[in-house]
């Protein structure tokens, strides 16, 4: 697929003819300097943009076309995501912020209690379900991140730089819980760093370099 914005006169090729396909339960990074296009490569893939030309098959389907109800449905039952800034909800405590994955699985609000404290204890964190994130360390705001990520067991995991307002130790941290998970439960990630100490705990990397990938 390719991606092309443009911005008044100035059109940027930020994908040129990438194609690449995802092995399920691996670890994938995308590496690359910054404006290489990380983050719009994981924006198509993540259904939340739409590329210029090419296709997009996710778990059997066609999406380069789909609207935006229904990539919404897509996203909802089969992707998650981590962020890079955690984007949790301040108003919300950590087990309230794993919650909002799972509004409209039809769940009622005790089962939807009892798996987002389930997953909180997969991440380590079930000591503070009840604080809310100015209350939690970086590290601490991630694990509730990957706990929202994978709360509604999706098949793959979008996160964009997701260790670079961390630490080193628990950068290194997270890319390990995200390797057991990715081994536990089989959900893919494809996670954009240009943290060459990351790197070395993936399953598979490929490169952007100006919108050409390397596998
Ligand atoms: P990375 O994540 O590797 O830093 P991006 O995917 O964010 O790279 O950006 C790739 C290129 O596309 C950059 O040149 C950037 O300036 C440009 N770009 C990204 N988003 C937009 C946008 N919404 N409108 C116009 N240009 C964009
Ligand atoms: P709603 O606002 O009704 O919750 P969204 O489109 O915001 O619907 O969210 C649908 C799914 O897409 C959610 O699981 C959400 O976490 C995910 N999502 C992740 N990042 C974004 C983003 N940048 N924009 C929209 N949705 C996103």
């Amino acid at each position: 697929m390719s991606k092309r914005y443009r911005k008044g006169e100035l059109v940027i090729d930020a994908l040129k003819q990438v194609e690449l396909s995802l092995d399920k339960g691996q670890l994938i990074a995308v590496s690359g300097p910054s404006g290489s296009g990380k983050s719009t490569l994981l924006n198509l893939i993540g259904l939340l943009d739409q590329p210029s030309a090419g296709t997009i098959e996710l778990f059997g389907k066609r999406c380069e076309s789909l609207n935006r109800a229904e990539r919404q449905r897509m996203r909802r039952k089969y992707l998650g995501f981590i962020f890079q800034n955690f984007n949790l909800l301040p108003v919300l405590n950590a087990v309230e912020n794993v919650e909002l994955s799972l509004y409209g699985h039809a769940l009622s609000k005790e089962k939807m209690r009892e798996t987002a404290l389930n997953m909180l204890r997969q991440v380590g964190l079930l000591n503070r379900a009840y604080h809310y994130p100015r209350e939690l360390s970086g590290g601490q705001q991630q694990r509730v991140g990957i706990a929202r990520a994978l709360v509604h067991q999706p098949r793959l995991v979008m996160a964009d730089e997701p260790t670079a307002n961390l630490d080193t130790k628990s950068a290194t941290d997270i890319i390990e819980l995200m390797r057991l998970l990715s081994h536990e439960i089989g959900t893919t990630f494809l996670v954009s760093t240009h943290d060459p100490r990351l790197l070395k705990n993936m399953d598979r990397e490929v490169t952007l370099t100006d919108g050409v990938l390397l596998s």
